[in-house]
């Protein structure tokens, strides 16, 4: 892509952004909020008009001087199917641009005990399902987003592996799903994908980096550079869940010894409690809930969980200072349950990150938790508008795929 269409894409982009964040708005508004001239709004917001993304509203209430025509952002003049699965769900949602929910369904789904084939007849049934919900305008589908929990060739749409369903190997998720439904597909990470649509709501111009941490079944991250999703050429990065924390430790089924999984994954607090608790529940899967279960459970019968989950933090601390060093983010974002149930162990977690580590600045980096509901998901969403989007405008600016691509 040539630098200065680049730079066309990412201004109106910016653009839509603003729009979304601050609409209604005007162009005046748009200019300062983006740093555009006022001629360069103008014809963006005249493009994205005549495109029907945009839509004048009527004109502001100004005190005196000429009144400003406002603008808001036609979130319904496209849709969005996303499909994400963990190990025991599988969930298909219908989005407008604004992520508004036009339907959702959630399948109990074991994807470690079943085979693939019925993995994937599952996939395409409960997407069939999504786009015949959509029930939209012909034309205005963008498309469907697919995230998976492990490696994803992002650039062939297959799911390299999954360490947690150990059958899922070379799976050609994005073929299958565009012979079957006829859509667009574009599949990724999960991390990836719910990092992709916590950047997609912010607005900033300057660039930031970030990264987006998941405790659950496994332990993965979703990484920003430099202004997009850093997405190597093997699918192997962000899994800092299979970083060695102890060498001598024990085998991890991704043959390594003593990953971080091993230790806070759900699974690992499940083992842990039940050695403190040998009454709990043996059949417990370990989606996020087992968490709340767990935690109940200890409580109930006298059992405090806080050393158990201050252990699990302690080592996520070192986790976050090490990911810290390595990419030195902006922003690092935890989703994680029982971070968000024990706001104490949070806090704690926060200040050793920083403890006894001179070579982070803690002004320079935020720790937060994630704030988005059904994150996974829209996420998968987001992948689509990313890349439908990108092309689209690209589209409306006039540049065919050739010479965007340069
Ligand atoms: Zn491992």
């Amino acid at each position: 892509m040539t630098n200065t269409s680049s730079l066309k894409k990412s201004n109106l982009l910016r653009i839509v952004q603003t729009i979304k964040a601050l609409g209604p708005v005007s162009k005046p508004e748009i200019a300062v909020s983006t740093g555009l001239t006022g001629a360069s709004v103008h014809n963006l917001v005249k493009e994205l008009e005549s495109k029907g993304l945009v839509k004048e509203i009527g004109l502001s209430s100004s005190s005196g001087g000429r009144k400003a025509s406002l603008y808001t952002f036609n979130s319904s003049s496209f849709y969005l199917i996303g499909f994400t699965a963990t190990l025991n769900t599988m969930t298909a949602a219908v989005y407008d641009l604004d992520y508004n929910t036009l339907y959702q369904n959630d399948v109990d789904f074991n994807l470690p005990a079943n085979s693939v084939e019925s993995g994937m007849t599952t996939v395409v049934e409960e997407v069939r399902k999504a786009v015949e919900h959509a029930a939209v305008m012909p034309g205005t589908l963008l498309g469907i987003g697919v995230s998976f929990p492990g490696l994803v060739d992002y650039e062939k749409g297959v799911v390299i592996r999954l360490t947690n369903a150990p059958r899922w190997k070379n799976v050609p998720v994005r073929d299958v799903l565009e012979r079957e439904l006829g859509q667009p597909t574009v599949v990724d990470k999960d991390t990836n994908a719910a990092l992709l649509h916590i950047r997609q709501s912010r607005t900033q111009a300057a660039p930031v980096n970030a990264v987006f941490l998941s405790i659950s079944h496994g332990i993965g991250a979703g990484l920003y550079l430099n202004g997009g999703i850093f997405r190597s050429n093997h699918g192997l990065a962000g899994e800092i869940g299979h970083l060695s924390v102890d060498c001598e430790g024990k085998l991890c089924n991704c043959d390594n010894r003593g990953c971080l999984e091993l230790y806070i994954s759900n699974r690992a607090l499940y083992e842990k409690a039940k050695e403190m608790l040998p009454s709990l529940d043996r059949e417990m899967n370990y989606a996020d809930n087992c968490i709340e279960t767990i935690a109940a459970a200890m409580e109930k019968d006298g059992v405090s969980p806080m050393t158990m989950f201050t252990a699990a933090s302690d080592r996520l601390a070192r986790c976050i200072g090490d990911t810290i060093r390595m990419y030195d983010p902006d922003e690092v974002i935890i989703e994680c349950a029982w971070l968000r149930r024990y706001e104490e162990i949070y806090r704690q977690l926060c200040e050793s990150v920083f403890d006894n580590n001179n070579l982070i600045d803690r002004s320079a980096v935020t720790i937060s938790l994630n704030t988005v509901e059904n994150i996974w998901v829209k996420g998968a969403a987001a992948l689509v508008y990313d890349k439908q989007f990108s092309n689209y405008t690209s589209e409306l600016m006039g540049f065919s795929s050739e010479a965007g691509e340069a």
